[in-house]
């Protein structure tokens, strides 16, 4: 099955008792038990498995092509359960631009915990072959990266990993399932905060780990969803498994409008410079082209010509662009990262970062036309 076929049918319970064509939410935290000691529904107790996680768990596997999906409370939530699979004295590498609380979970929770991390530009392969130490268990990829939209060639960096017995996990909240599939590229462990695209609709937090055919790292996972507890309320669950039902034409629409979008302000003269994967004047447009297989992505960030003031003075102007942190929503977001990030952040003064939503592309065009003046 195809993935837009995949997202509807992967969300929809049959429901014996009612034949309810929309999913019932259970909010039921415990189930009954038998005489003779067993479950007969399959569930106990609600942090350990409940009908809305366990559907939305099996959706997210299906569409990454993965064969189980572990639901977290947030995205954060999903990244800290899997580093708490390694232990004391393991070293990992990250992107020297992850995610901006990504990389503070790594600096004030994991590096004082014991965990080792190099961080390293996951765009240049060699740099990446350089900072491998005998003890490196992990190698962390976030591609399209933020905000510059760097890309890590997936299959290079998954086939250097397993050449030295770690594993490659991949953050693919920009990417989206529809438009990238890290396993199938070799990547070990697959990260969502679902948060953006997936729910689509900016009102739910969620994260979500996905993982084929390695049943060692989800069964030692699946105790640390059980008993760490950051688990999504069944609530949670069925609204990003509502937004996945729409994730085919929300992200394939939001993709159509970022894309023309770069394309004009890549031609006015006030854009100094546009990052999006799709301009064949990105530096790594063929690594797009391998492996953004469904087009590439809602999210574009742009550099205006002058400073910082310039750069937020347009965030004023623009009337269809919700000033706000976040994205993959319906709507569309603009924001000013490096005062978001502060003074040591590497992220261009003149830099915006921008979510295409789904508004009329005529209307998005012209409403920089006229804030650009
Ligand atoms: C938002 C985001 C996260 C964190 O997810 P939360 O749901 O906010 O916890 C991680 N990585 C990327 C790329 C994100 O955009």
């Amino acid at each position: 099955m195809k993935i837009e076929t995949l997202a509807i049918k992967s969300t929809q319970m049959h429901d014996e008792n009612t034949g309810a064509v929309s999913t019932p939410i259970y909010l039921s935290t415990t189930f009954e038990r038998d005489s003779d000691g067993t479950y007969p529904s399959g569930y106990v107790y609600s942090r350990m498995n409940n009908p809305n996680r366990e559907l939305l768990e099996k959706s997210l596997a299906a569409l990454e092509n993965g064969t189980d999906g572990l639901a977290f409370a947030s995205g954060m939530a999903a990244t800290t359960a899997l580093l708490h699979c390694f232990k004391t004295g393991d070293h990992i590498l990250t992107p020297d631009d992850a995610y901006f609380a990504t990389n503070a979970l790594i600096e004030e929770v994991f590096t004082p915990w014991g965990l080792e991390f190099t961080k390293v530009n996951m765009a240049d392969l060699a740099e990446i072959k350089q900072a491998i130490r005998p003890n490196t268990k992990m190698i962390w990829v976030e591609t399209p990266s933020n905000p510059l939209l760097k890309l890590s060639d997936i299959q290079a960096i998954a086939e250097l990993s397993h050449t030295v017995g770690a594993i490659c996990a991949v953050d693919n909240t920009w990417g989206t399932p529809l438009l990238q599939r890290p396993l199938d590229f070799g990547a070990d462990v697959v990260m969502h905060s679902t948060t953006k695209y997936l729910s689509g609709h900016s009102d739910v937090l969620g994260g979500a780990l996905i993982l084929k055919e390695n049943e060692p790292l989800v069964t030692k996972l699946r105790s640390i969803q059980k008993y760490t507890g950051g688990v999504p309320s069944p609530f949670d669950c069925w609204l990003v498994a509502r937004g996945i039902r729409t994730l085919s034409v929300r992200v394939r629409e939001q993709t159509k409008n970022a894309h023309a979008l770069a394309e004009f302000l890549e031609k006015h003269p006030k854009i100094e410079k546009v990052h999006y994967p799709g301009l064949p004047s990105h530096s790594q447009f063929d690594i797009a082209k391998k492996q953004m297989t469904g087009g590439f992505g809602g999210m574009l960030s742009v550099q205006v010509v002058g400073d910082a003031q310039n750069a937020m003075n347009l965030t004023g102007k623009l009337q269809l662009f919700t000033t706000a942190t976040s994205l993959g929503g319906v709507e569309s977001l603009i924001e000013h990262r490096k005062s978001i990030e502060g003074p040591t952040s590497p992220t261009p003064d003149n830099l915006l970062r921008v979510s295409v939503g789904l508004e009329n592309i005529e209307d998005l065009i012209q409403d920089w036309v006229e804030a650009l003046g």
